[in-house]
């Protein structure tokens, strides 16, 4: 089926004519429009208005007649071809309608995606700032101990020397009593 609609009996065009001004009608449609005027040699486009002739065909000798061109020209409209746009602009048109869904499903996976990065940053930089205070718990730890084993071994040190003095004036002690008991029994 044609897909060019005549202006006058606005259905797809019947046997389509063409005005000078390139508008396409039903030959019937123009041939009734062109009939109602006023019978002068000028005529209208019934859709843009621009004029056109006619030409008489009476004031014309009539084995010239086949020599009178007329203004309208009949056209002849490739409805298989026709067909063929429709069934491309169909096919089209849901590829168009799959692509746009498809569109839709990338556009949704990105936003779930920037999501996921989103929250993965948000999470690294939570773990980032765990980690720095660990780092920090650990330094104060690591000080702690450290000052402890010093004073531990200021402490042991300490103790050796005592045990040390301890000996020596336990050693003087006795000295002094093995002295004290030759005195007596002197
Ligand atoms: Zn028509
Ligand atoms: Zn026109």
């Amino acid at each position: 089926m044609s897909s060019v609609i005549c202006s006058i009996c606005l259905e797809r065009v019947k046997s389509p004519v063409c005005c000078p001004c390139g508008h396409i009608h039903c030959e019937g449609c123009l041939n009734e429009a062109i009939d109602v005027s006023d019978g002068s040699s000028k005529a209208n486009c019934p859709t843009c208005r621009a004029p056109f002739y006619i030409t008489p065909t009476e004031k014309v000798p009539t084995k010239y007649h086949r020599y009178v061109y007329p203004s309208t020209r009949r056209i002849y409209l490739d409805e298989h071809s026709d067909g063929d746009l429709h069934a491309k602009v169909a096919d089209l048109e849901s590829r168009l309608v799959k692509v746009m869904g498809e569109k839709t499903t990338l556009l949704t996976r990105l936003e779930a995606a920037q999501k996921s990065v989103e929250s993965f940053r948000y999470n690294q930089e939570i773990a980032n700032l765990e980690i720095k205070d660990l780092r920090h718990k650990r330094l104060v730890w690591e000080r702690k101990c450290a000052s402890a084993e010093d004073k531990y071994n200021k402490n042991v040190s300490l103790l050796e020397k005592a045990k040390e003095d301890l000996a020596s004036e336990r050693k003087a002690h006795e000295q002094c009593k093995a002295e004290c008991m030759k005195l007596r029994q002197m």
